[in-house]
């Protein structure tokens, strides 16, 4: 009987176990299917348009990060993250109006520590993959903190961890309605990091920072407001739309899209 194992041997970024690991996905595949544009394959976009736009039928996975008992383990939190931000967000989240128009989202039945929890599962997933698209996340010292509150929300504090959820709204009529699937990066709010993240028609802002977002954002934290709150961006105006339109695919699609009358099919 022999203990070697080969060098290469994987074990699970969460329990250690050398077991067979899984096909493991870090943003639900449930997600890139709402980035399907039409085709059978969802656009995925690394290095904000400036590498060619790729289309995966699944989406993307890695199969060096997690044993089948920790995959599963993950089930009910995302199962909560794809209902909440996908499959009832139109019925949960609630639009406000301001000024004419929607400035935001509200939702009274969501629990926003779960949904907390859902964010830093994924960005967990995003650190500890050795995958390109998920190359711009690195969480370094809070690494350790992420899995705990990933696997175990009841035990653990925030701490660091925070988030801000918002969607798009197209004031100019650009017509951009299935925007493709950006590789989450990094990015600063007046000094505070936080890792920006696609969940179809949602972004998220997870934060891994000491301090508090500044305000107006922090009022609209998953911690800090009563409520589950998404606050609602001009398309247009944001630095993401260069590159999604930078892709010869996506200028089509959006003059299509204009010519055609259509805008906000998804609302
Ligand atoms: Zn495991």
């Amino acid at each position: 009987m022999s203990n070697v194992r080969p060098r290469h041997m994987l074990h699970c970024r969460c329990c250690g176990s050398a077991e067979k690991l899984v096909k493991a996905h870090v943003i639900p595949e449930a997600f890139f299917r709402e980035h399907r544009d039409g085709s059978d394959m969802p656009l995925i976009i690394s290095g904000a348009g400036r590498e060619a736009p790729k289309r995966s039928p699944i989406g993307i996975y890695d199969t060096g990060i997690l044993c089948l008992r920790c995959e599963e383990a993950l089930g009910a939190t995302d199962s909560y993250g794809i209902d909440v931000l996908l499959k009832r967000f139109g019925q949960l989240f609630l639009p406000k109006s301001g000024l004419g128009r929607t400035v935001g989202f509200e939702a009274t039945e969501i629990a926003n520590h779960r949904l907390l929890q859902f964010l830093i599962a994924v960005l967990w997933r995003a650190s500890v993959s050795s995958q390109d698209f998920y190359g711009g996340v690195k969480l370094g010292p809070h690494e350790d903190a992420a899995k705990q509150i990933a696997f175990d929300v009841a035990a653990s504090s925030f701490g660091v961890f925070d988030a801000i959820l918002s969607k798009w709204r197209d004031d100019e009529g650009i017509g951009l309605v299935t925007p493709p699937l950006l590789n989450p990066h990094r990015e600063r709010w007046h000094g505070v990091n936080a890792y920006r993240f696609y969940f179809g028609q949602v972004v998220a802002y997870i934060k891994v920072d000491a301090r508090s977002f500044p305000e107006p954002l922090r009022r609209n934290s998953l911690l800090n407001a009563s409520t589950a709150r998404v606050v609602s961006r001009n398309i247009a105006t944001s630095k993401d739309f260069g590159a999604m339109v930078s892709t010869t695919r996506g200028s089509v699609k959006a003059e299509e899209a204009r010519r055609a009358g259509r805008r906000g099919n998804t609302a």
